[in-house]
C-alpha cells in the first residue's frame, strides 16, 4: 500500500501531533468529538520532508493522494473547486508539531477566481463582498506564495481611492474592486511574467509548496535554532473549507464565551449577527444580538451551539471562547480556545468547576492567578465610568486599589479634611514617616519620586490603600500646594483618582465600587491551605492591620515594625525627648513615658494575634526621621526639655546623616542607646505576660533584632534582651518563654549564617534591604533607572519586587544552608516585600524557607502562590 501523505480531519486523532502538525491533530480532534469543524485536510509533515528530499518538489504520488482527498471534501461540503453554482473556498495555514512564528501566513479564499467570484456573489447576494474577497485573495496568494511586495498592491488601491477621491476603501464600489482585480492581476503578471492562476487545483498546489518551502525560511530557521527545534521535522498544510455567516438570513457568526468572562456564571455568554462576516462583528458597525436571542430565531442551531459548547467545556475542561458561523442553516465551529476572564469569573469558574466534578482541586488551585486576587480584594473604578475616562499620567503601580478625592499636599492638610469627612487623597513628592497619620486618613497616595519600597509604597500596601508612587512625569509643589502634568494645574481641593493596580492618574471623580469576598475565595483558599507546605504570616504594626490579616488567613505576624507606632501624634513628643536627651537619666525618662504606650500597642496585637507567632522587631530606622524639622515644634521641644533653641538645631544638625540608610540605624542603635532596646524588650515582655494571663494563652513572643552583620551584634544584643526578659519575668512571676532571633538583610549576615545561627533562634530574611546592598541600588532612588534599565535588557524585573534568584537568592540559599548547618531546628522566613510576590514565593519554597511574611491584603496572594509553589514542585 501507498504511504499516506494526506489526512482528512475526520481521520486523524489528537495522538498524531508529530505527522499532522498541533494544528492539524487539533482540527482532527475536534472533528472526531463531534464538533461540527469546516471540513478540511492535512497533508502531512512526512510530505514536507519528502518535498526536501525531492529537490523541493511534491511527488506525483503527494499530488494525486492531494487531489483524492479534494473529491473527498467537495463531497463532505457538497461544494466543487471552480463550480459557479457553488463554489469550494478554502484557506490554507502552515502547522508544525510545535508552534512556530515566522512561517506562511493564512491564505483565505483560496478557488477564487473569475467564475467562482460570481458564485459567491450569487449565494451572498452580494457582489461587493465577493470581488472585494476576490482582490484580496490575489494580493495575499502573491505575497504570501510569491513573495510579491504587498505594497505594489496598496499603491493600485490607493491610485484608485486618489482618482474617486475616496478616504476610506469602504467607499470601493463593486465596480471599482472589478478594476481592482483586474490591476493586481496585471501586477502578478508583470511581477511573474505569467497569468495569475486560475485553476483552483493549481492554486492550492502552487499554496501547499509555498508552506513547506516556507519552513526553510530565514525567521523560521532563526527561530529553530534559538529554540533548539530540529530543522528535520517539517510542517504540515492544514486545507479548511471557508464558511460564509453572510449567505442571507439563515446564515450568520458570532463569538461566545462557555461561561461569563466577567462574572463566571455558568451559562452560555455572547453575541451573534445574522447574514454577516466576522469581521462585522469586531468592527462593531451593527450592533450583535445576544446568544439567547439565536433560540428565537434559529432554536434548532441554538441548541446545537449550546450542545456544542457543552462538549468543548467538558473536553477541554476549562471555560471556551468560541467562534461560530452559520452558513444557510448550518453550524460550524471555526476557533475554540481557552477564554479570558476577569479575576472574579476565574476564581468562581475554578471552584464551580471542581464542584461539578470536572476539575480537582489542585487544578482550580493552580488555575487562579494569584496576583488577580488583588483585584478582588480592593475598591476598583466602575468599570463603565473608567472606560470614558483618560489617564493624564502614570506612575508606579505601588499598592492596588482604585481611589477618588480631593488632593491634598500635607498630612496635616489630609488629616484636617477627611475629619470633616472629606474623601482625600495625599499627594507628596514623597512621604516620609511624620505623614503617617495622612497616610492613614486619605483614601489614597500619590507620590513623584521613589521606587516600589519607598516609604509611600510600603506603608501604603500595609494599610491595604491605592498608592500610585514614584510618578516622574507630575510636577509637586508642597509649599504652593499645587501639582501640574504637563500644562495642567491642579490645586488642593481639586479631585484626581488613582489607580494603584495600573498606576494611572485621572482628572476628576471616578466612581468607585467594594469588592465582594463572596463564598468561592474562601473555599479556593481553604483548598490552597491543603496543599501549601510554607506557612504565611503578616507585616503588620496596628491592631487594624492584624486584624485585616487574620482575617484574610495569616498565621502570625512576621514582621512589627516597631518605628510607625513612635509617630502616633500623642507620643511623638516623648520620642523626640528621648532621642535629644543628653543624658542616660533624662533619656530613660522619656523612655519611660513611652514604654506603656508602647506596651499597650503590643498588648492589643497579642489579644488579636492570640497563640499565633508574632515577631517584633526594635527600632530600626536612623534616629534623625524622628526629629521636629519645623520650627514651630523645635520651638516647643527647647521649652520643655529646656535646651536653648540654638543648642537643640546643632543637636539635629548632628545626627544628619550622608548616608542614613547605611548609617546609624538597625542594631546599631541598640547597641549605641541599649536604654531603648531595654525599654522595648520590657514592653514586649510586659505585654505577653499580661496577655498570656489575660486570655489564658500561651504566648512565646519572638524578638528580631535588624541589621545584623556581625554575630556580636546579635550576641551583645541578645545578652542584653534576655537580662531585661528575665528580669519581668521574675517580676511578674512568670515562666514565659520567649525567642530572640534576627533580621538577614545584609550580605555579610549570609555568607556567616553559620556563625550567627549561633546565637539566634530565628532568622528572617529582609530582602529589600538584602536587596538594597547586594545590588548598591538605593531603595528609594532606585525608581530613577530600574525602568531604563529593564528597557535595555539589563534588568528583566524589578529587583525590589520579584526576588534576584541570581544574585540576591543566591545570598538567601547559602544563608539557609549555612544556618540549618549550624543549628538544624533553625526557623526562617522573608519579610520582605518579595514575601508577597508570587514568583519569589516559589523561590522561597525551594530554598526550604518555613514561611513568607507580606502586607495583610497580600495574604490571600502569598496563601494561592505558596499551593501553586507546592504543587508545581512536587517530587
Ligand atoms: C527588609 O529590609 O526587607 C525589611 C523587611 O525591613 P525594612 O523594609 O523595614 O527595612
Ligand atoms: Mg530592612
Amino acid at each position: 500500500m501507498n504511504k499516506k501523505w494526506v489526512y482528512l480531519f475526520k481521520e486523524g486523532s489528537a495522538s498524531q501531533k508529530n505527522l499532522l502538525g498541533g494544528k492539524g491533530a487539533n482540527l482532527s480532534e475536534m472533528t472526531n468529538i463531534g464538533l461540527p469543524v469546516p471540513p478540511g485536510l492535512t497533508v502531512t509533515t512526512e510530505a514536507c520532508t519528502e518535498f526536501y528530499k525531492q529537490g523541493k518538489k511534491l511527488t506525483d504520488e503527494i499530488i494525486s493522494q492531494i487531489k483524492d482527498n479534494l473529491k473527498m471534501l467537495e463531497k463532505q461540503t457538497e461544494k466543487k473547486f471552480g463550480d459557479v453554482e457553488n463554489p469550494l473556498l478554502v484557506s490554507v495555514r502552515s502547522g508544525a508539531a510545535i508552534s512556530m512564528p515566522g512561517m506562511m501566513d493564512t491564505i483565505l479564499n483560496l478557488g477564487l477566481n473569475d467564475n467562482t467570484v460570481e458564485g459567491i456573489t450569487k449565494k451572498t447576494g452580494n457582489s461587493r463582498f465577493a470581488y472585494d474577497s476576490y482582490r484580496r485573495f490575489i494580493q495575499m496568494f502573491s505575497d504570501v506564495v510569491l513573495g510579491i511586495p504587498k505594497y505594489k498592491f496598496d499603491y493600485a488601491l490607493d491610485d484608485l481611492k486618489e482618482k474617486n477621491g475616496y478616504k476610506y476603501d469602504t467607499e470601493l464600489t463593486t465596480d471599482d474592486l472589478k478594476i481592482l482585480v483586474e490591476e493586481f492581476k496585471n501586477i502578478y503578471k508583470l511581477e511573474t511574467k505569467s497569468d495569475f492562476p486560475l485553476e483552483p487545483e493549481k492554486q492550492l498546489l502552487m499554496a501547499v509548496e509555498a508552506v513547506f518551502r516556507s519552513w526553510n525560511n530565514a525567521r523560521a530557521i532563526t527561530y529553530r535554532n534559538l529554540y533548539d527545534i530540529s530543522h528535520d521535522i517539517g510542517t504540515a498544510v492544514n486545507v479548511q473549507s471557508m464558511v460564509f455567516g453572510n449567505m442571507g438570513d439563515t446564515s450568520g457568526t458570532g463569538v461566545a464565551f462557555t461561561r461569563n468572562p466577567s462574572t463566571g456564571e455558568n451559562r452560555v455568554f455572547g453575541e451573534f449577527l445574522i447574514n454577516a462576516q466576522g469581521e462585522d462583528v469586531v468592527a462593531g458597525i451593527r450592533t450583535p444580538l445576544t446568544i439567547d436571542k439565536l433560540n428565537d430565531v434559529m432554536p434548532e442551531i441554538y441548541d446545537q451551539f449550546i450542545e456544542s459548547a457543552n462538549n468543548l467545556e467538558q473536553h477541554y475542561r476549562d471555560m471556551q471562547d468560541i467562534e461560530f458561523t452559520i452558513e444557510q442553516g448550518k453550524l460550524y465551529l471555526l476557533q475554540t480556545r481557552t477564554g479570558k476572564r476577569t479575576a472574579e469569573s476565574s476564581l468562581r469558574v475554578a471552584v464551580e468547576m471542581v464542584e461539578e466534578g470536572l476539575i480537582s482541586k489542585e487544578e482550580a488551585v493552580m488555575r487562579v492567578d494569584p496576583k488577580s486576587l488583588d483585584q478582588l480584594l480592593h475598591p476598583r473604578f466602575d468599570p463603565i465610568e473608567i472606560k470614558k475616562s483618560a489617564p493624564i499620567a502614570n506612575g508606579l503601580p505601588a499598592s492596588p486599589g482604585a481611589a477618588t478625592g480631593k488632593i491634598f499636599f500635607t498630612a496635616e492638610d489630609a488629616v484636617a479634611a477627611s475629619e470633616k469627612g472629606e474623601a482625600t487623597i495625599l499627594v507628596r513628592k514623597e512621604t516620609s514617616p511624620e505623614d503617617i497619620e495622612g497616610m492613614n486618613k486619605a483614601r489614597g497616595i500619590l507620590t513623584s519620586r521613589g521606587g516600589m519600597t519607598s516609604h509611600a509604597a510600603v506603608v501604603a500596601r500595609g494599610m491595604g490603600k491605592c498608592c500610585v508612587a514614584g510618578c516622574e512625569t507630575i510636577y509637586v509643589d508642597e509649599v504652593k500646594k499645587i501639582m501640574s502634568v504637563g500644562d495642567d494645574i491642579l490645586k488642593e481641593g481639586d479631585y484626581i483618582s488613582l489607580d494603584g493596580s495600573t498606576g494611572n492618574i485621572y482628572k476628576g471623580s471616578i466612581n468607585t465600587v467594594e469588592p465582594s469576598l463572596s463564598g468561592n475565595f474562601g473555599k479556593l483558599m481553604k483548598w490552597a491551605d491543603e496543599f501549601r507546605k510554607l506557612g504565611i504570616r503578616t507585616n503588620a504594626d496596628t491592631p487594624k492591620d492584624s486584624e485585616t490579616a487574620v482575617k484574610f488567613g495569616a498565621e502570625g505576624i512576621g514582621l512589627c515594625r516597631t518605628e510607625h507606632m513612635f509617630f502616633k501624634e500623642s507620643r511623638i513628643f516623648s520620642v523626640r525627648k528621648m532621642i535629644v536627651s543628653d543624658s542616660i537619666v533624662q533619656r530613660e525618662k522619656a523612655l519611660e513615658e513611652i514604654l506603656p504606650m508602647q506596651k499597650n500597642d503590643f498588648k492589643e496585637i497579642f489579644k488579636i494575634m492570640g497563640p499565633r507567632p508574632v515577631t517584633i522587631r526594635l527600632l530600626d530606622p536612623p534616629l534623625h526621621e524622628f526629629i521636629p524639622t519645623n520650627e514651630e515644634d523645635i520651638a516647643e521641644l527647647s521649652k520643655d526639655m529646656n535646651i536653648p533653641i540654638s543648642k537643640l538645631k546643632d543637636l539635629i544638625h548632628s545626627l544628619h546623616e550622608f548616608n542614613p540608610m547605611l548609617g546609624h540605624r538597625g542594631c546599631r542603635l541598640a547597641i549605641t542607646y541599649p536604654e531603648i532596646a531595654r525599654m522595648q524588650a520590657r514592653a514586649i515582655i510586659e505585654a505577653a505576660i499580661e496577655v498570656s494571663k489575660e486570655e489564658n494563652i500561651t504566648i512565646v513572643p519572638e524578638i528580631m533584632v535588624p541589621l545584623v552583620g556581625k554575630k556580636e551584634e546579635l550576641n551583645i544584643l541578645r545578652k542584653l534582651i534576655m537580662e531585661t526578659a528575665e528580669k519581668v519575668k521574675e517580676e511578674k512571676n512568670s515562666k514565659l518563654e520567649y525567642l530572640i532571633g534576627t533580621m538577614i538583610e545584609i550580605p555579610r549576615a549570609c555568607v556567616t549564617a553559620d556563625e550567627i545561627a549561633e546565637v539566634a533562634d530565628f532568622y528572617s530574611f529582609g530582602t529589600n534591604d538584602l536587596t538594597q546592598m547586594t545590588f548598591g541600588y538605593s531603595r528609594d532612588d532606585a525608581g530613577k533607572f530600574i525602568s531604563a534599565y529593564r528597557e535595555v535588557g539589563i534588568l528583566e524585573q524589578d529587583p525590589f519586587q520579584s526576588i534576584d534568584q541570581a544574585g540576591v537568592g543566591k545570598l538567601v540559599d547559602m544563608a539557609v544552608t549555612l544556618g540549618k548547618k549550624a543549628k538544624s531546628h533553625l526557623h526562617m522566613g522573608v519579610c520582605g516585600e518579595h514575601g508577597g510576590d508570587p514568583a519569589s514565593i516559589e523561590f522561597f519554597h525551594k530554598t526550604g524557607l518555613d514561611y513568607v511574611s507580606c502586607s495583610p491584603f497580600r495574604v490571600p496572594v502569598a496563601r494561592l502562590a505558596a499551593a501553586q509553589a507546592a504543587l508545581n514542585n512536587k517530587i
